[in-house]
């Protein structure tokens, strides 16, 4: 988390905007994505209006170009997520109308309305939003989130990478996998890929990716923060700038 901070801090001026985002919850998504392999899982995710961005991490993440009001809640982070539907890339963005209200209401308190924030996975893809994303994501009210994981065996889904597009990617590990674009791999060839885990499933992990994007298609810079609202590797990162 404190080597994907860096990167935001280095590509800040790539964003409109930031958001925090809970490290532990971060770690509980990641843990529902593996369990959930080779399915997709779509999150819901809420603000906590006790825990507004602090002012100091704000300015170190600051873009040029950075868009006042872009998104509903705004400056606050998010710590809260709740997994709302699981299947295949077409059918998981589908939820019946209201259905999320009624099965959430009673965790949810006074807010149970519709999530502020989205996630999804993308099993054997790159966090690069598809065109059925940006669809989805004109209902969205703050920012959606996209969880590439890259693992193997790969199933009948091979990692699918010819995706124009910005990653970013998790762990010094995960950075030194060449991208083979369009390569066609012959069947049983070994790629020598490093693993970084083994999910639940017994998969092995290869690579973990996340992004954040507005519905207008404005990047949103992540960053993972600590209990205190904190980022991971704080010390370094205001040593750099
Ligand atoms: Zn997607």
């Amino acid at each position: 988390m404190a080597s994907y901070n860096l990167d935001s801090v280095n590509s800040k001026d790539s964003y409109a905007a930031q958001i925090h985002l809970n490290g532990d919850l971060f770690e509980n998504l990641i843990w529902w994505a593996l369990q959930s392999l080779p399915d997709e899982i779509l999150v819901g995710m809420d603000i906590d209006s006790n825990s507004p961005h602090l002012l100091e991490v704000e300015n170190l993440f600051r873009s040029n170009q950075h868009v006042d009001g872009l998104f509903q809640s705004q400056g606050y982070q998010i710590k809260e997520a709740h997994i709302v539907n699981r299947g295949n890339s077409f059918s998981v963005h589908h939820l019946p109308e209201d259905w999320t209200d009624d099965m959430f209401s009673s965790n949810r308190g006074s807010r149970a309305g519709r999530f502020t924030h989205w996630l999804h996975t993308h099993p054997n893809a790159p966090a690069i939003p598809s065109e059925a994303d940006a669809d989805a994501a004109q209902e969205t009210q703050g920012v959606d989130m996209i969880l590439g994981l890259r693992f193997s065996p790969e199933g009948p889904m091979p990692w699918f990478n010819d995706v124009e597009g910005t990653r970013r990617r998790f762990g010094e590990e995960a950075t030194q996998v060449k991208s083979t674009t369009s390569k066609r791999r012959k069947f049983g060839a070994r790629q020598n890929l490093s693993v970084i885990g083994i999910a639940p499933s017994g998969h092995k992990i290869h690579e973990i990716q996340l992004i954040a994007f507005h519905k207008t298609g404005l990047g949103v810079n992540v960053v993972l923060v600590d209990s205190e609202g904190l980022p991971y590797g704080w010390d370094n990162l205001n040593k750099i700038s």
